[in-house]
């Protein structure tokens, strides 16, 4: 299914802005109560995808001083283009090797790790640099098979060999539940990855950090009932993609 979520129109002045961050935290907060969480746990991730860097500008003047980006080719062209602004950019999309570089140079973090040669190559580069990165471990968390991420059974093989990457801080998790309208069936990935990291935590407190990120705008309020310490969102404060989301991920018929 495509399109999902609770999209609002396309925010077109500060205040659009303002009112749609302030409704989303709204209701971030008012989900963690309801699972009994503190909602300053929970950081909202606004994702721009898409949105041009003129709209960008009167995002960040709303207070979004982080931006998530799929791709890292127009991740890296806002980069440059708003260089006089203060944000910090999050990868949050599946990577190839060859854009390691990129990342390693201007990314303040990543949540789609999903393979060894990836976190070799994103070492590396951030060695030379003298810098290092957060990032999150990117689990399938679905069983499909077009996701990415990691099968769970792979996970603590990988995360063993991260300790190698000294360049890499892991923080925690990542994943994309099934798009679905069956609730039951979203919440299950959800649930999956806290499992995933707690089990991994129990064993090696070492392997990675106690983050979460989980959740999208049509269902970041089930992911904070399952423990979602960052939630990444774009329709609720951008407005409706104008792409399909199979640019991004591969969907269901
Ligand atoms: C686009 C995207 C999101 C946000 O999706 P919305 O439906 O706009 O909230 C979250 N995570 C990833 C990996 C994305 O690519």
């Amino acid at each position: 299914m495509t399109g999902r979520g609770d999209v609002v129109d396309t925010a077109m002045t500060v205040e659009d802005f303002l009112r749609n961050i302030d409704a989303v935290r709204t209701r971030i907060d008012n989900a963690a109560l309801r699972a009994d969480r503190d909602p300053a746990e929970i950081r909202l991730l606004p994702v721009s995808k898409t949105v041009p860097e003129d709209r960008l500008r009167l995002a960040i003047a709303a207070g979004c001083h982080e931006l998530g980006e799929n791709k890292v080719q127009e991740a890296r062209r806002k980069h440059a283009a708003l260089i006089d602004e203060d944000v910090r950019w999050a990868i949050i999309g599946h990577l190839q090797t060859n854009k390691a570089k990129d990342v390693a140079a201007f990314a303040s973090e990543f949540h789609a790790l999903d393979s060894l040669r990836v976190a070799e190559a994103l070492d590396r580069r951030l060695q030379a640099l003298g810098r290092s990165l957060d990032v999150y471990v990117q689990v399938n968390t679905s069983g499909e098979e077009s996701k990415y991420g990691l099968e769970p059974d792979e996970l603590m093989g990988v995360l063993s060999e991260l300790k190698n990457c000294t360049a890499l801080n892991v923080r925690g998790l990542m994943t994309l539940a099934i798009f679905t309208d069956n609730r039951r069936e979203v919440r299950a990935c959800f649930s999956r990855l806290r499992t995933l990291r707690d089990r991994a935590r129990e064993t090696d407190p070492d392997l990675l950090g106690a983050e979460l990120s989980m959740g999208m705008s049509g269902d970041f309020e089930i992911a904070i009932d399952e423990g979602a310490t960052v939630v990444r969102v774009g329709q609720s404060i951008f407005g409706r993609r104008p792409t399909a989301d199979s640019e991004y991920w591969p969907t269901s018929p």
